[in-house]
């Protein structure tokens, strides 16, 4: 297998080789529709160039015959004096990127050939105005000339004519536009713009691939998890021409709406211009019912190829396209970004459609996308002042202050300020600031903006071209059309369904997906889309989805969002607020007595939590952890006690109490309490501790049973790494059961586990298997003792770090280390299963509730996952796909 692949000889399913955009020009041209011609160079080639810092071996050779074959397929020389074949260069990666990597079209014209050219069409403005192109585009991505320079110049050339669009400028004018920005190039580059057209050729293709790299392309994968190892392929490819005249002209277009999910094409279509000018606002589009009046036979055109590739692709796809003197070409398609509403609604019209089955339907649906699904929307109910309306490009309820540059967003979000960004239209350069607003709003540009695209595939709100808003962003200001300023600092709240935007802060209410989990009717088609596929990942799913709750509140909730128990009650909460007092009384105790007497006071507090919790989840497991953090977390600060005992001797007012609590926090100090006296450690280092926790779980299971109830209690012992350490406490606690049982005349159905958070536990799973009847997997201590990562510390000091030099794609206390934690998680399932073949092995870190975890959790045979109960849909969600992903 070579380097590069003629269109016709690929196919859609080569996304790795080719790049999304390669694949799906070669499917394009195997379904036999209109795509010029051209050929994919691979993203081995891009590997293997940023590899070894050069173009690699034979490639150049390949390119050459390749272009052979186009020159002899088009009949032309690519940059011929009389008559060129000019071409693109394209990037595609993958994973779509858009904007993020270079483009550079026309490629081929030169001093000479731009007058070929404009005596072969018969076009000199046509031949000008590309050439123009050409300059200014090499200028900006290939030579790296600041694109202000060229669009400034353009500004000067419309300015003098008295204009304010570039239609107006004629033949003459554009070539003085070209001779002046070679003087840019010059001026900027101390080189010539290159007159060879091979040299433009190679020159680009290096320049795309180099591309891969730039820090805007960097923070998007970051962004989206994309790796950063795959490289991009590039795209050579015969010129088509929008800007032929008025009876051309370039488009983009959806086959069903992206922000909605609605039936029925969607698209902008920009007359007498190329490609990018449609995706940069530059001139306002116009919609396809409208190019139906510019362009009859294209449009009618146009929408029978949507269908067909609607058809073929069983998918909405998104099209680029282009019109050259009234003849249809085919730029570019692919499966098409879409809001998470349009994802849901559009996987069950399509079922309805019969182009796709229910399993289809759920693994169309990311748990991500449901997760957005459920964030808040504005109140509708109350006050709102209207201030414009744009389209509803993105949806979610955004509300934060105005800033109009990116580097303002990044500076006043750093100090958790939450913004919207208001532009003109956003450029790539604008990522970082998009990246931390939390909405985007622009007064210019269509639902293919760059804004728009970019938000939706972000997740984040966005209302794009808001035209009664005049924006300044020099003067950090923007005029309302009928009255009134909106300036850097104001509040503004952002509707990203509706694309209304409101002065001032508008309220919230929970989402219409959140209201149907909590058993409300909810009359709206995206709710009856997402319980479709609820119901079906719930018929799929080999993995058990439990919450992670401390209160019956939590509980309750869970239980209302199709929890089947709790995987982890986390019990230090119950020894704060007015109990902290208790907490210190314990351990001020310097005798057995006062130390019983501090923990009977605790244990009726405990015991009525436990009952609430076992009443909300009755029926159904309840895993409760004994004690896990350092006591000095409950206690109150070495720093402030000791002043505070300081100033009262000084006073001559000492506390005897305080000053005893000071020698116990002094003694309890640790330098590193994360792996100090915790977890099972504290149990044991703390007589009577975990006793009286045990005690009051079976107390508390023990009155549920007389009210009737079906209490299934498991008491979880943290940070075990021996057995012999879970062995002591197992039998304190068996002990303590048998006289609860007795004294109570009941039998609970209870058991004792552990959690599995160090790596010595994984390794001696075998032997820990023999006392414990569960297992749950804690991963975020496992991640932090296995990668010796502070879990409180280091995301914060260096992991960006980390992520810049590609040794992290995400972060993995957010998204399990299956490699390494995974192989842990594999090794010790399979070690206790092998000593206890039926051992109920569970995970509770936060991994439970992230989707690429989740698929891995399955994959290594665990019984259960358990997240917050706000994740427990996402994770039903993720287990049901993950089971389609096994078959
Ligand atoms: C864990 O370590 O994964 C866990 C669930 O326990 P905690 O986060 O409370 O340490
Ligand atoms: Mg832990």
């Amino acid at each position: 297998m070579g380097w590069v692949t003629n269109f016709g000889q690929g196919n859609k399913d080569q996304k790795d080789l080719l790049g999304g955009k390669g694949a799906n020009l070669a499917e394009m041209t195997n379904l036999g529709l209109p795509v010029p011609p051209g050929f994919t160079i691979s993203t081995e080639a891009c590997r293997a160039y940023l590899g070894a810092g050069g173009t690699p071996d034979g490639l150049r050779e390949e390119v050459s015959e390749h272009l052979e074959v186009l020159e002899r397929t088009m009949g032309r020389r690519l940059g011929d004096a009389d008559d060129p074949l000019l071409v693109s260069v394209r990037s595609g990666a993958k994973f779509s990127m858009p904007g993020m990597m270079e483009t550079v079209l026309n490629i081929g014209l030169n001093d000479e050939s731009v007058h070929g050219l404009a005596a072969r069409s018969g076009n000199p403005r046509f031949a000008q105005d590309s050439y123009r192109r050409l300059v200014q585009m090499f200028g900006a991505t290939v030579l790296h000339v600041d694109a202000q320079h060229f669009s400034r110049a353009l500004d000067e050339a419309k300015t003098a004519r008295g204009t304010e669009s570039d239609l107006d400028l004629d033949a003459d004018d554009l070539a003085a536009l070209a001779t002046r920005f070679k003087e840019i190039v010059r001026e900027h580059t101390g080189a010539d713009f290159p007159q060879d057209p091979r040299e433009q050729l190679e020159l680009a293709i290096r320049a795309v691939f180099d591309s891969w790299n730039t820090d805007r392309a960097r923070l998007y994968r970051r962004q989206e998890r994309i790796p950063e190892d795959l490289g991009t392929a590039v795209n050579v490819q015969a010129m088509v021409f929008g800007n032929f005249g008025m009876h051309s002209g370039s488009g983009v277009a959806f086959t069903r709406d992206p922000a909605s999910g609605n039936q029925g094409v969607y698209g902008d279509y920009l007359q007498n211009a190329q490609g990018e000018d449609v995706v940069a606002g530059i001139r306002n589009t116009v919609s396809l019912a409208d190019f139906a009046e510019l362009d009859r036979r294209s449009h009618d055109e146009l929408l029978e190829i949507m269908a067909t590739l609607e058809r073929h692709y069983r998918d909405m796809c998104d099209i680029e396209f282009t019109v050259e003197d009234g003849k249809l070409w085919m730029l570019q398609t692919r499966v098409g970004k879409r809001t998470p509403e349009a994802a849901f609604r559009i996987a069950r019209h399509m079922r309805d459609e019969g182009m796709i089955d229910a399993d289809e339907q759920l693994h169309r649906v990311t748990g991500d996308q449901l997760a957005s699904l459920m964030f808040p929307r504005f109140d509708d109910s109350g006050e709102r002042t209207l201030v414009a309306v744009g389209m509803n490009a993105s949806p979610g309820a955004a509300v934060g202050r105005v800033v109009f540059d990116s580097a303002t967003a990044v500076e006043w979000a750093g100090r958790g300020e939450p913004v919207i960004l208001l532009r003109k239209e956003t450029n790539p350069d604008d990522l970082s600031g998009m990246v931390v607003a939390q909405g985007i709003l622009t007064s210019r540009g269509g639902k293919t903006s760059h804004a728009a695209v970019v938000a939706r595939g972000m997740g984040r709100t966005c209302v794009c071209g808001a035209e009664s808003l005049d924006v300044d962003a020099e003067a950090r200001e923007a005029r309302v059309r009928d009255g009134g300023v909106i300036r850097e600092g104001d509040t503004l709240s952002i509707d990203g369904a509706t694309g209304e935007v409101f002065l001032g802060e508008v309220a919230v209410t929970p989402s219409h997906v959140v209201r149907h989990f909590e058993g409300e009717e909810v009359d709206e088609d995206v709710v009856a889309a997402v319980s479709e596929v609820m119901a079906h990942a719930d018929s799929r799913r080999r993995l058990g989805v439990r919450a992670n709750a401390d209160t019956a509140e939590d509980a309750a909730r869970a239980r209302r969002f199709g929890a089947e128990g709790i995987g982890l009650c986390r019990t230090e909460h119950m020894f704060l607020g007015d109990r902290r007092s208790l907490v210190e009384d314990l351990i001020v105790a310097e005798d057995d007595e006062s130390r019983q007497a501090a923990l009977d006071a605790l244990l009726p507090h405990q015991r009525e939590d436990f009952v609430g919790i076992l009443e909300a989840m009755d029926g159904l497991p309840v895993t409760i952890r004994l004690i896990d953090p350092p006591l000095h977390e409950f206690l109150p600060d070495y720093t402030d006690l000791s002043v505070k005992v300081a100033l009262a001797e000084a006073r001559g007012e000492a506390s005897e109490r305080d000053e005893r609590l000071l020698a116990h926090v002094r003694r309890l100090h640790e330098q590193n309490p994360m792996l100090g006296l915790r977890g099972v450690r504290l149990g044991i280092q703390v007589p009577g501790l975990f006793v009286m926790q045990a005690r009051a779980i079976l107390e508390a299971a023990a009155d549920r049973i007389d009210a009737g109830g079906h209490p299934l209690p498991e008491i979880m012992v943290p940070l075990v790494a021996s057995v012999r350490e879970l062995d002591v406490v197992k039998r304190e606690i068996l002990k303590v059961a048998d006289e609860v049982q007795q004294a109570r005349g009941v039998e609970v159905d209870f058991k004792v586990g552990t959690m599995i958070e160090l790596p010595r536990a994984a390794f001696l799973a075998d032997r820990i298997a023999r006392s414990a009847e569960f297992f749950s997997f804690g991963t975020n201590d496992l991640t932090q003792m296995a990668w010796g990562f502070s879990r409180d510390d280091v995301e914060a000091k260096f992991f960006s770090q980390y992520f810049e030099h590609g040794i992290f794609d995400v972060s993995p206390f957010e998204s399990l280390d299956t490699l390494g934690v995974g192989g842990m998680v594999r090794m010790g399932t399979e070690k206790g299963r092998a000593t206890k073949p039926d051992l109920k092995v569970g995970v509770c870190g936060e991994h439970g509730g992230d989707p690429a975890s989740i698929h891995f959790f399955d994959s290594a045979g665990l019984d259960y996952v358990s997240c917050s109960p706000f994740r427990v849909p996402v994770a039903r969600l993720e287990a049901g796909r993950a089971a389609l992903d096994r078959d």
